[in-house]
């Protein structure tokens, strides 16, 4: 059983040593709530698929809301765990077990909380945005994610990084005519077209913007190259899959909205297939100006 009281440390190590890639997480999601539920005295306790949530209902004035993923990339020959010079190794101990582990000690330990405490485990955040489970709780369970005030526990090396970016995919795809190479006049190279798409990456500057004091650093860039059918074929089909991480000023329709004027002109096609909404920094929120204040 993971011990909740004891040593966050320790408890990060135990969580990292029960693997949980994305949509494996059963394992760890039923240890967590074995855990809560003999452990933190006073919580009401909910499982949302391989999510755990649990919240105290004190009438206190405010909430806060304390959110981890609780999901891995896939393992690299890291696991188990090992502690080594002092520093923990194993998959997923900064990204975000320890931070887990630090939230999972407050609801074993901190008997008299000054706010209400919502405690999120979720799961599948490391993959696509669709198959996320906080954006399930959100249409599932949406009353679990009132709060005032909400603390992610991703690695931040230990500062307040307010709200977030959005971010968004786009494949940008060509089409031509195939033919034989030594014929390459009766064919339409799809490849060749991808040129215009990545010189526009390639010259387009970046915004930073200046938001609540936080400056965030858009970037939009290329992540995925496809194409080719044989050494001696002229490609009908290439295409390259654009990443844009946005600062939350723009919803994910404006962002769109962006891309697609970026490539307008070209002879592509440009299809979303994934996003996900920034998020504003909120640092004037009474709650959120006391964290600030107590952080340092
Ligand atoms: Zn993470």
């Amino acid at each position: 059983v993971l011990d909740l009281h004891g040593d966050p440390i320790a408890l990060t190590a135990a969580l990292v040593d029960i693997p949980s890639e994305s949509r494996d997480e059963g394992r760890i999601a039923d240890e967590i709530e074995a855990a809560l539920r003999e452990q933190a005295a006073g919580f009401e306790i909910v499982r949302n698929a391989d999510a755990v949530l649990a919240r105290t209902n004190l009438r206190r004035p405010s909430r806060v809301l304390l959110a981890g993923h609780i999901d891995t990339v896939p393992a690299a020959d890291n696991l188990p765990s090992r502690l080594a010079d002092g520093q923990l190794h194993g998959c997923g101990t900064s990204d975000m077990k320890s931070g887990d582990a630090v939230f999972l000690h407050l609801a074993a330990t901190v008997a008299d909380p000054r706010h209400d405490i919502t405690l999120v485990m979720y799961d599948c955040e490391e993959i696509e945005a669709a198959a996320n489970g906080l954006g399930r709780i959100e249409r599932e369970l949406p009353d679990w994610l009132q709060a005032d005030v909400a603390i992610l526990g991703e690695p931040s090396g230990g500062y307040i990084e307010a709200g977030c970016q959005g971010t968004l995919r786009v494949v940008v795809s060509a089409a031509g005519t195939r033919a034989h190479s030594a014929r390459s006049w009766l064919g339409d190279n799809a490849i060749h077209k991808l040129g215009d798409v990545l010189a526009r990456l390639k010259a387009y500057q970046a915004r930073s913007v200046d938001i609540d004091g936080c400056t965030y650093r858009e970037g939009l860039s290329a992540v995925r190259i496809d194409g080719g059918v044989a050494g001696n074929v002229i490609p009908d089909a290439a295409s390259v899959t654009v990443n844009f991480r946005f600062a939350p000023d723009r919803s994910v329709d404006e962002a769109l909205k962006h891309v697609l004027e970026l490539f307008d002109g070209l002879d592509v096609d440009v299809q979303l297939t994934d996003s996900a909404a920034g998020a504003l920094p909120g640092l004037t929120a009474p709650a959120a100006a006391a964290l600030v204040e107590a952080a340092g």
